[in-house]
């Protein structure tokens, strides 16, 4: 039996964005070169707990914006066995459309947030449509239903939530961007979420160019090397290359999902 603060941990593919650099850079270096993005739910799961990282956005949603969607962020959980009407904690990372959707899916959990991501939502920067653009508002609004229900569970900085699992405000991206850090068999790995979108990005601090504060993303990028045991225990937010590198969780799952708890060997 693994110890109680050992998490196993998951990543989910639920659409894709065919796109160019221009898209993934704000200083691309080859801006019509094709580099697309993917779209993924996270789950950490230890003996006791079960933590649903972001929720992905709907079909409709989808359709709305020009993605490709390949299955309902809840049956990707599903393919990992991770039943969305019995989990009780969702973090989630930040109010963008692509990682607060279909919160209705999941009827008993309780939302982990920064207190700063809330405040954003509903406040005066989303009068500026590069920042509202990114949100849907009915999801904002439902999030809102959620609070007034008593389901939000706000977080100010850094936040353990059990043993072994922790959420920490990085910011940049969006104001009250949070990334979660969970103790795993091979040490402590980071799940950046949008704090870096792709590997490149960290790598060449060339950050993604949907930005609240470009100082605050380049001093994340440092955060995150902080908090996680190697460069290599960093997981972006949308980059395919996860896929490649971290072994599936099974033959059927191959190019779907993902250990991130093992070691990365590919590419
Ligand atoms: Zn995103």
């Amino acid at each position: 039996m693994p110890e109680a603060d050992i998490y196993e941990l998951f990543a989910v593919k639920y659409a894709t964005h065919g796109r160019t650099q221009a898209a993934n850079f704000v200083d691309p270096p080859d801006p019509h070169e094709a580099m697309p993005i993917d779209y993924f739910v996270w789950a950490a799961v230890s003996v006791d707990h079960t933590f649903v990282i972001d929720m992905g956005f709907t079909e409709e949603t989808a359709d709305d914006r020009g993605r490709t969607f390949l299955r309902c962020p809840t049956d990707a959980l599903g393919l990992i066995g991770v039943d969305a009407n019995t989990v009780r904690d969702v973090i989630v990372t930040h109010f963008h459309y692509d990682h607060i959707g279909n919160f209705d899916k999941f009827p008993k959990a309780d939302f982990h947030l920064q207190d700063r991501e809330m405040a954003f939502a509903t406040g005066r920067h989303m009068l500026n449509p590069a920042h509202g653009a990114s949100m849907n508002v009915e999801d904002v609004v439902g999030m809102v239903r959620h609070l007034y229900g008593h389901r939000v569970r706000f977080h100010d900085g850094d936040a353990e939530l059990a043993p072994g699992i922790s959420v920490h405000h990085i910011g940049g991206h969006t104001d009250g961007l949070q990334s979660v850090r969970v103790k795993t068999k091979r040490g402590w790995v980071v799940l950046a979420s949008d704090a870096c979108h792709l590997y490149a990005n960290m790598e060449t601090r060339n950050p993604f160019p949907i930005i609240f504060d470009k100082d605050m993303v380049l001093a994340g990028y440092d955060r995150l090397r902080e908090l996680a045991d190697t460069p290599e225990h960093i997981v972006p937010g949308h980059d395919p290359l996860a896929l490649d590198r971290y072994p599936a969780v099974s033959e059927d799952l191959k190019g779907i999902a993902v250990r991130l708890d093992e070691e990365p060997g590919g590419d």
